[in-house]
């Protein structure tokens, strides 16, 4: 058996795990001990970086008597039962204070489930999101660990050693975000805002290119130039390396022969699933998901592909102002899409018993991560000045973001609308902001409806209580009782 001399093991060397252990590695005082089921993968790792210095095991039992104790162990593999087969390998070889670290991506009701089976033993789990990819995993991403404030004494100063820093002051992309699932539920919402970031900025371009006749590579130079301004961020600057790209084969831009058919891993429709159970509106999210789930329906597309539109081409009359109406209403959606996400950490913090601090989590978004912007340090700010902000979108900096934008982004909806360009994300979130806004809904009339044909009952705008109409006797009004339907 080998000696106990390594303070941090990885089980798991796909491209994640090989990355992150050799993160690990080269940071000052870490010593990394590595397993993978199949050993082709430990011994391919350990030759291909010996300047690394891993502790090579090849069995679960090598594994963990290379750990020094407390142990400290980093699981990244397959989600679901991979990880659950290796968390009974560890759990039956490890001791009470070992500290279990799950860094896939986990849904966090297993990882909730996770924590709750393992923690009667003693040993800490912690489940963890980890953003940012391999190249993140390799030079800094951006870590959501979840799991006790006691493990995170062990494995924040870790972590913080691995983690990307953010470019303004330098900090560490990682906190403690909460107990149990907190890390994995945060990691669930920034996937969710990815996606919804990603489907605006695909509705840019659309609209740009159908209604200026520009080609792909002059829109990238129009992203590149956005991303010098106050929509800085990752997704913008490789959205224009994409649409400058030419595909070799043909000499077309790439963005032209790719097929036009989103995939989904199922975090997206995950931060969907939850926020409905939580009752939370994040309808840009939303919007972005079903946007993906439209583009792959083939079938039906191609049936519907000779359906009417509007008649005749559309060419807009300025173009130069009709882009800048473009980012601004994609500046605006996305307030709204960030201020939603934050609204179901809110929601899921109250739910699951979480203190997940908001500021903090924008501040360890501002680096590693695939929605890294300069505009986190905006949300950062906004939850700083006010820790209990009711929603982003009414915090200073963003109303008047949000206002100097408005008309643009109606401008955008109604041409998009007109010319027959899908861009529900665009369209949602100005909804969701006018819906906000409403001093009256008709959110009334349903509230009649609902009590006409199920006695759901309604209270009354000028006095308390809770009503119900005699809808099918002589139409008097009563009062009663809430309904349990
Ligand atoms: P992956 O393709 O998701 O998984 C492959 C790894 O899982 C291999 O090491 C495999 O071992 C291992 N594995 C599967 N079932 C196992 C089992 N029953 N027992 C032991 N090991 C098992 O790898 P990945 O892309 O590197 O991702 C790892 C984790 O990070 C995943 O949870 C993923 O969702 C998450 N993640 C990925 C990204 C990304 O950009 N790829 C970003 C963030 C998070 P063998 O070699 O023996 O088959």
């Amino acid at each position: 058996m080998p000696e106990a001399v390594a303070n941090i093991g990885v089980v798991g060397l796909a491209v994640m795990g090989s990355n992150l252990a050799r993160n690990l590695a080269s940071r000052e005082g870490n010593t990394v001990a590595v397993f993978n089921r199949s050993p082709e993968r430990t011994r391919t790792l350990v030759t291909e970086h010996p300047e690394a210095g891993f502790v090579a095991a090849e069995s679960y039992d090598e594994f963990v008597a290379s750990l020094a104790t407390p142990r400290t162990a980093i699981i990244m593999v397959q989600a679901g039962r991979g990880t659950d087969a290796v968390i009974s390998e560890l759990v039956s070889r490890f001791e009470p204070g070992d500290i279990i670290v799950d860094g896939g991506n986990a849904n966090f009701h297993d990882t909730i489930r996770r924590e709750g089976e393992i923690s009667p033993t003693g040993i800490h789990f912690v489940g963890t999101g980890i953003s940012g990819g391999e190249e993140g995993a390799l030079n800094g991403p951006s870590i959501m660990p979840g799991g006790t404030a006691e493990s995170y004494e062990t494995l924040g100063p870790i972590l913080e050693t691995i983690a990307a820093r953010a470019p303004e002051d330098g900090a560490p992309c990682v906190t403690h975000v909460g107990t149990d699932g907190a890390g994995h539920f945060v990691k669930m919402v920034h996937n969710g805002i990815e996606y919804a970031d990603m489907q605006l900025i695909a509705e840019a371009y659309d609209l740009i290119r159908q209604g200026t006749g520009k080609s792909p590579a002059e829109i990238a130079d129009i992203f590149a130039e956005w991303n010098t301004g106050e929509l800085e961020s990752y997704l913008i600057e490789i959205t224009a390396e994409v649409l400058r790209q030419v595909d070799a084969d043909t000499g077309a831009p790439l963005v032209d022969v790719i097929l036009d058919s989103a995939g989904a891993k199922g975090t997206g429709a995950w931060t969907v699933q939850n926020a409905l159970d939580l009752g939370v509106p994040v309808s840009g999210i939303a919007e972005a998901v079903f946007a993906r789930s439209l583009s792959s329906q083939r079938a039906q597309r191609e049936a519907a592909a000779s359906l009417p539109g509007p008649d005749g081409g559309w060419v807009v009359a300025d173009a130069d102002a009709f882009i800048e109406d473009v980012r601004q209403a994609l500046y605006a959606s996305k307030i709204i899409a960030y201020s939603q996400g934050f609204d179901e950490i809110i929601a899921g913090a109250a739910q699951f018993g979480w203190d997940v601090k908001k500021g903090d989590i924008a501040r360890i978004w501002r680096a590693g991560c695939i929605i890294r912007a300069r505009f986190l340090n905006r949300i950062a700010d906004a939850y700083a000045e006010d820790p209990e902000l009711v929603a982003l979108v009414v915090a200073p900096y963003f109303r008047d973001a949000v206002a100097g934008a408005q008309q643009a982004w109606r401008r955008v909806v109604v041409a998009a609308a007109q010319a027959g360009i899908p861009a529900p994300a665009f369209a949602s979130s100005l909804a969701y902001y006018d819906g906000l806004r409403a001093e009256r809904l008709p959110a009334a009339l349903v509230q009649g409806q609902r009590d006409f044909f199920g006695a759901h009952t309604y209270q009354r705008v000028d006095k308390p209580g809770v009503f119900h109409t005699l809808w099918s006797g002589d139409r008097s009004e009563i009062e009663t009782t809430p309904s349990s339907h």
